[in-house]
């Protein structure tokens, strides 16, 4: 058995033992035991971590703890700049996709209406979103920790925030994604993405109002959806502004 001293950065401390947080403590470890396992053991998902330091050095997760060893260990898209440091995973995921688990239906949406390919269906359980995550390189969104500690989740992001424009928000913020957004470029319902289509080919299909004032509109292919920038779309339009400027 060896004891090594721990210390927890910025949000990943709402994961610790209230006795634990934002100091320094020190624990008996099991033997063998890497980062990984130790940081796991106190409560905090590794989706979450994005550096450990082991006695100032940047390790990554197997690294094996020895008597002694002072662990630092910060979250992902922590304010202090950690870009020179080496990270715990080697490859950041190329694009921002997403896959939310089965109480995330209105996140996904704003997510899609933001332009982020995001899968969700209520019916998703553990097995399939690590599945998922895993074959297609998706970040997972949830709010259970149990799910992030899943072997093959090498991206995940645990949403705080309880109602979905605040979680909407959260996610830009933390992954910083107001630069990548495309608002209006995938169907809200079903994650496809949208194309323009000339009035004529959908007039027949508007309400009065809708074909006197409206000359703009895309359609989806999935669900055959015909969207024009009416009331509904000035609300989101709204939301979208609030949340990438
Ligand atoms: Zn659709």
């Amino acid at each position: 058995m060896v004891t090594a001293t721990f210390r927890f950065y910025e949000e990943l401390n709402d994961f610790l033992a209230p006795e634990r947080r934002r100091r320094e403590f020190t624990v008996s470890c099991a033997r063998a035991a890497t980062t990984k396992h130790m940081i796991e053991a106190l409560g905090v998902p590794h989706t979450e971590v994005e550096l450990i330091l082991l006695n100032n050095q940047s390790v990554g997760f197997g690294a094996l703890l020895r008597e002694g060893d002072r662990v630092a260990v910060y979250p992902k898209f922590e304010a202090l700049d950690i870009r020179p440091l080496l990270r715990v995973r080697e490859q950041p995921l190329r694009d921002t996709r997403f896959v939310a688990d089965c109480h995330l239906g209105g996140l996904a949406r704003l997510l899609r209406m933001m332009g982020f390919d995001t899968l969700y269906d209520n019916g998703f359980v553990d097995e399939e979103i690590e599945r998922i995550a895993a074959e297609q390189g998706r970040i997972v969104l949830t709010r259970d920790r149990d799910l992030l500690k899943r072997r093959r989740i090498t991206h995940g992001c645990y949403v705080r925030a309880l109602r979905p424009q605040q979680q909407l928000r959260e996610i830009v913020e933390r992954l910083d994604l107001t630069r990548s957004a495309q608002p209006f470029t995938l169907c809200l319902s079903c994650n496809a993405a949208l194309h323009a289509v000339p009035k004529a080919r959908v007039e027949h299909r508007l309400p009065p109002r809708v074909r006197e004032l409206h000359y703009r509109f895309s359609a989806c292919e999935v669900c055959g959806g015909v969207f024009w920038e009416g009331s509904h779309w000035q609300r989101m339009r709204a939301l979208v502004d609030a949340v990438i400027h």
